[in-house]
């Protein structure tokens, strides 16, 4: 019986050793096929790849497993809901690879751009002040019977205009200038003239009757104010040529009453000189005559001598034109 029972206590003791031996062989296999490791690649689309070991299968486990986030514009390769493929490998894209159509703008170039290029153009702005030149205006205050003297009644003052410029320079040669914007700085203020036509009671004594003739035809009329270089002539041969003192209207020159004129003011003009107010005509003449070298700014005064033709000299003298 001893040795029956040592028997059985052997079997016992081998079949312990060879479970133990089978569940260890058994669970070592279980545990090797469940970690079948694998070593997958995942390409990104920035163009580096990284190689991750998982026991993973599923795309989208694997992805998980690496923190890796797919964008929405991105795709994975195999799909994430597949597993890997034989190549073992991840491959994300982006969705769509747009090509971006850098649209190239020709420029039309200019043969003044070209020499632009060689030439130094520049451009400034240039503020200038200008001058407005004032206007004489006349008034005639004769028909108010009052006042008789004629007296400027205000004068005249230049304005000022601020004129803007754009100016270019080439080679800082000015080359183009034009006008950006004129402001008026200061308006020209007009010089008044009072014109009396009326004969002072002073000079009336004193003035032949043709003077008031010439007023009458001019009554009503508003003269231009002129300033003319105003010398004197008489009928010698110095001053004319000829000694008759006949004028180029045909009429015989008469002293304080005929004046030479060119030919801007026909024969038959009146002409009244503030200046000469206090002479016996009042200061009141006719162009009855033409001279080789009178311009339209220039009078010449018929005298009745040589000597007082010298003594008037040469003056510019205010006129009164009456045309
Ligand atoms: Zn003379």
């Amino acid at each position: 019986m001893k040795t029956d029972e040592k028997l059985s206590i052997r079997i016992i003791r081998k079949i312990v050793f060879i479970s133990i031996i089978l569940i260890c062989i058994l669970t070592i296999g279980v545990k090797a096929s469940k970690s079948d490791v694998n070593y997958v690649t995942i390409v990104f689309p920035e163009g580096y790849e990284t190689t991750v070991m998982t026991s993973s299968v599923k795309v989208s486990d694997i992805l998980a497993e690496n923190h890796t986030i797919i964008l929405p514009d991105e795709k994975v390769y195999p799909d994430v809901d597949s597993n890997i493929d034989l190549s073992k490998t991840i491959t994300i894209s982006k969705l769509t690879e747009e090509t971006v159509v850098v649209s190239e703008q020709v420029e039309s170039i200019t043969t003044e751009e070209i020499l632009g290029k060689y030439v130094t153009v520049t451009e400034k702005i240039i503020v200038e002040q200008v001058e407005i030149p004032y206007e004489t205006i006349t008034k005639d205050v004769s028909k108010e019977g009052t006042e008789t003297k004629d007296k400027v009644l205000q004068n005249g003052v230049n304005g000022l205009k601020e004129i803007k410029y754009k100016v270019k320079y080439q080679d800082e040669v000015e080359i183009e200038r034009t006008v950006v914007s004129e402001t008026v700085i200061k308006e020209p203020v007009d010089k008044i003239i009072q014109i009396s036509t009326k004969i002072t009671s002073r000079s009336a004594s004193r003035t032949t009757a043709s003077a008031e003739t010439i007023q009458a035809s001019v009554e009503g009329m508003t003269p231009k104010v002129v300033n003319m270089n105003t010398s004197a002539y008489c009928s010698c041969a110095r001053c004319t040529g000829k000694t008759n003192g006949i004028t180029s209207s045909g009429a015989q020159a008469k002293e304080w009453y005929t004046v030479a004129a060119g030919k801007g003011y026909p024969i038959g003009t009146v002409i009244y000189i503030p200046a000469l107010a206090n002479k016996p005509n009042g200061g009141w003449f006719v162009v009855e005559d033409r001279g080789g070298a009178i311009s339209n700014n220039r009078i010449d005064i018929y005298m009745g001598s040589h000597s007082s033709a010298i003594t008037f000299g040469r003056r510019n003298l205010e006129c009164y034109v009456y045309e």
